[in-house]
């Protein structure tokens, strides 16, 4: 009958967006990360960018990879150009096993399924696990773009506290009780246990053990993601987590951080039943991921010194970790406090009371210096004292330069919380105020 054809009432000319009552509800969850907000703004070369996560590829040899390119077209391209399974590519699978070995992980290739980036990984974990109102629980703060992919499969992300050694056992063990005794269903422990993203730290090595046996009497699945753990200063390793419970553990690597990112090859390495259905949820992502760019890791990590370059890659980032770290001990006002990374890309700062480090974005960027404020790092709105720095991708005069500016913003903001008692009530009109994505 045709009065009970459904109507659709909100769509209209004026709607700003006329596909608005047709979106399946677990849009709702997917909004632009402030860091893409950032990203038009901070890449002017005005700016000193200290928000975003590239990695540094100019010590790449990149006539040697040409070359190869090249060579596996003109050998292998019909194969190279051509789908290929949703599994990965057997010989980089072994591959793969070899660098995980470096972390103390004994696998067997089947067992390892390859992504197109190690946040395909999340995508595929939480589009296998998460059901609508589904707890994940993760360090607080967490990496933004897992955030976003529990958020798209309506998962909610619950913060467990860390201090200098990493997520705090107490914390977690509080977390799932609590969870559990509000008769919540925790799926997942998602973890970033080396040189987190944001917060800079590292698990320490004696809590590991503790964590997982945690993560086993509560009944909850570890995610492991991994994509700094080789990027340590002193050339140290750690014991994954995957090591040391392998049937518990999905570990989450990839080549971005330690090879190309723009190749976006990364892995998945799975308890065998998890790992089938992985291979299904591949196929209905993607269908396979990209033959060529996984032959192109794969000759790479078969003829080149890639523990070497790994090498290479340290050496650079610990050179602008010291320029970041000393350049926050010359500049930053009292009262200032922040990590010390022993590896990988970030460090975590915390700002004194008063100062509203989301608010503060825009005039930091109008004194030409970006960070990534904290609140995009929770799901719970904290962070608002705290930000991220990188160090990864800027030269250390300009991490420096950069640094020098953000305390000028910083004091600024102080005087002004000191002299009306907070900064909320000057929030003045015009540029100062430009959103990020517009300045
Ligand atoms: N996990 C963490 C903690 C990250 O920092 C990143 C990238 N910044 C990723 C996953 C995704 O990396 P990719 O998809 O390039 O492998």
């Amino acid at each position: 009958m045709i009065e009970n054809i459904p109507t659709t009432p909100r769509r209209g000319r004026n709607s700003p967006d006329p596909h608005l009552d047709r979106y399946a509800a677990r849009t709702a969850g997917m909004t632009a990360s402030e860091i893409r907000a950032l990203f038009a703004v901070a890449s002017r070369p005005e700016v000193v960018s200290l928000a975003g996560g590239m990695p540094n590829l100019a010590a790449l040899p990149l006539e040697t990879l040409s070359t190869q390119v090249a060579q596996i077209i003109a050998e292998d391209g019909l194969t190279a150009l051509q789908y290929a399974s949703a599994h990965g590519l057997p010989l980089l699978r072994e591959q793969i096993c070899d660098v995980m070995a470096l972390e103390g992980i004994r696998a067997h290739p089947d067992d390892v399924v390859v992504t197109v980036g190690s946040q395909m990984g999340l995508d595929l974990v939480a589009r296998l696990f998460c059901d609508p109102g589904d707890v994940v629980v993760a360090e607080g703060p967490s990496y933004v773009g897992a955030l976003g992919s529990f958020a798209a499969y309506q998962a909610q992300v619950v913060h467990v506290e860390m201090d200098e050694h990493g997520l705090v056992p107490e914390g977690l063990r509080a977390a799932l009780r609590q969870a559990r005794d509000a008769g919540q269903r925790v799926k997942l422990l998602y973890t970033i246990p080396n040189f987190h993203n944001p917060a800079g730290v590292t698990l320490a090595v004696e809590r590991r053990a503790e964590i997982l046996e945690i993560c086993r009497t509560y009944d909850v699945l570890v995610v492991e993601d991994n994509p700094y753990g080789l990027l340590g200063f002193d050339g140290q390793t750690h014991p994954a987590l995957r090591s040391l419970d392998p049937d518990n553990v999905v570990y989450l690597g990839s080549f971005s951080k330690t090879f190309a990112s723009g190749l976006r090859v990364g892995w998945v390495l799975a308890p065998r039943a998890v790992r089938e259905k992985l291979v299904l949820a591949t196929e209905s992502a993607t269908l396979c991921p990209p033959t060529l760019n996984q032959m192109i890791v794969s000759r790479y990590l078969a003829t080149q010194d890639w523990k070497g370059q790994i090498g290479t890659f340290r050496n650079i980032y610990r050179e602008r970790r010291d320029a970041m770290l000393s350049a926050l001990e010359r500049y930053l006002p009292p009262g200032c406090t922040w990590t010390r990374p022993d590896g990988g890309f970030y460090v975590w700062v915390t700002v004194p009371e008063g100062v509203d480090t989301k608010a503060m974005l825009p005039r930091a960027v109008a004194a030409r210096v970006a960070y990534a404020s904290g609140t995009g790092f929770y799901t719970d709105g904290l962070g608002s004292r705290q930000m991220r720095l990188s160090y990864c991708y800027p030269t250390p005069e300009r991490i420096r330069e950069g640094v020098r500016r953000l305390a000028g913003v910083l004091e600024s903001e102080l005087d002004l919380a000191r002299a009306f008692g907070g900064v909320e009530s000057l929030r003045i009109p015009g540029p100062q105020t430009l959103s990020p994505a517009t300045v």
